[in-house]
């Protein structure tokens, strides 16, 4: 008996341009700020460590941007990506509720990620940049660059946070294995790096740290950009394919959700799924409930200030006004790694403030066990992160099963587990713990927040 239910699209339907959520605010976006100047940033100014494209997809606030002929060629290899119905997860639930998932593992990088590696290595390529500096956390972002590195032929240099770097040998042989090259941070090679190492020796790293040392290189030379894999309107713009896709693929299976559902560290796969609808119900279109999962040990949106920060550690880049528990806040080693980030996007904190997004937050020992509970009815193995998605899509279909309402539930799982199978083994061996939100370092980081207005 196969009861896979999937909607498949195919390549003429991979969207031609991105849904850009500045054209339908309700308010405009707050400024970016210099962080010297704390003065509204230029373009010429952002131009040291980003391509001009997109710089004006930053700002843009035109509902609907082109994909380069280019870009949607590489897409294609993976996109449009599947979208299925889990009935199996439902009848194991026993839930009158509808679940259906959009599957962003099938990327060859394993998530959602390489749709926006591709899109900016092909904006860098075309403005004669030869090499591009990045993060990485859990290694997904890093991994999806590399690939996109070599196929446009840019060199990619990536700071890998320490404590992945030496859990995630896999993630840093992907990227090598495309020619990239990893180096674990904090480091000696850069001036941010070895300021935090005189300090905190032993330290295992963050994301705000290796986005200062990445940042810095860029900075330096004139063949030499920046990419951030979430948190910028642009990088959204570009995951919005995930929910115009979505949307498509809804009408298909002859379904609209009441909700949709996705983690969120940075923003961008929350977003990719999630703006295309909220863009709908801002101009009059159904009401649906965005629900915006995150993880308690750093809970940026249900426990952060709305305020303008810093996106790094040691204040090189622009600042953004968004939730955030403070740009030196270092969030502890769970296993998600790639929602270890102390801020959020400013396009979805801006929704949250303005109502349009509900944010939750979860502890990992309940998102692991939604992830296997998953993975045993619909054979796939989500990444640490999207478990934080499934617990919340079977928390809301629980309470279905007790109110016999037949909701709609639309969620991005957003990568696949593969390259995190040593915390499956450490959460099956009992060894994973809930790691306490850290409420005095939050306090301590927040206190030091640039003043501003
Ligand atoms: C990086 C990552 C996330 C978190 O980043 P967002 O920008 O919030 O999407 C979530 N899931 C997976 C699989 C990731 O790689």
């Amino acid at each position: 008996m196969n009861e896979t239910v999937k909607y498949l699209l195919d390549e003429q339907h991979l969207p031609r341009f991105w849904y850009n959520i500045n054209a339908d605010l309700p308010q405009p976006l707050d400024q970016i700020l210099h962080p010297g100047t704390q003065q509204p940033i230029t373009a010429d100014e952002l131009e040291v460590i980003f391509p001009r494209a997109v710089i004006e997809q930053e700002v843009s606030t035109e509902r609907e941007i082109e994909i380069p002929q280019p870009v949607r060629e590489v897409l294609r290899q993976w996109r449009p990506s599947p979208l299925y119905r889990a009935r199996r997860l439902e009848k194991a639930l026993n839930t009158p509720a509808k679940i259906f998932y959009k599957y962003e593992g099938v990327s060859p990088a394993g998530s959602h990620k390489a749709n926006t590696a591709i899109a900016q290595a092909f904006y860098n390529k075309a403005e004669g940049v030869k090499r591009i500096t990045t993060e990485t956390g859990a290694g997904q972002w890093g991994s999806s660059l590399a690939l996109a590195g070599s196929m446009f032929g840019l060199e990619i240099l990536v700071y890998m946070v320490k404590v992945s770097f030496n859990q995630k040998p896999y993630r840093r042989a992907f990227m090598e294995t495309f020619g990239a090259q990893c180096i674990a941070s904090p480091s000696d090679t850069t001036a941010s790096g070895r300021a935090i190492l005189a300090e905190h020796p032993d330290s295992s790293g963050s994301l705000g740290i290796a986005i200062s040392e990445a940042v810095e290189l860029a900075a330096q030379r004139d063949d030499t950009k920046y990419a951030l894999g979430s948190v910028l309107n642009h990088v959204l713009l570009h995951q919005t394919v995930i929910g115009l896709e979505a949307q498509k693929q809804m009408e298909m299976a002859d379904a609209y959700p009441d909700m949709v559902i996705g983690c969120t560290g940075g923003g961008s796969n929350f977003a990719g799924i999630a703006f295309p609808y909220i863009g709908e119900q801002m101009r009059g279109g159904h009401t649906i409930q965005s629900i915006a999962v995150e993880p308690s040990a750093c809970p940026t949106l249900t426990k952060g200030r709305f305020a303008y920060d810093f996106g790094d550690t040691a204040h090189l880049t622009p600042l953004c006004k968004m939730y955030t528990l403070g740009s030196t806040f270092v969030p502890p080693g769970f296993h998600a790694g790639g929602l270890r980030y102390h801020g959020m996007a400013p396009q979805i904190s801006h929704l949250a403030a303005l109502g349009y997004i509900d944010p939750r937050s979860y502890n990992q020992l309940e998102c692991f066990a939604a992830g296997i509970q998953f993975a045993k009815a619909e054979g796939i193995i989500p990444a640490p992160e999207a478990n934080h998605a499934v617990r919340a899509v079977i928390d809301e279909a629980e309470k279905c099963r007790e109110s016999g309402e037949s909701k709609t539930i639309l969620f991005n799982l957003s990568g696949h587990g593969h390259f995190d199978m040593q915390a499956y083994t450490d959460y099956l061996g009992g060894k994973l713990k809930d790691l306490d939100y850290a409420e005095n370092e939050v306090a301590m980081a927040l206190a030091g927040l640039p003043a501003i207005g």
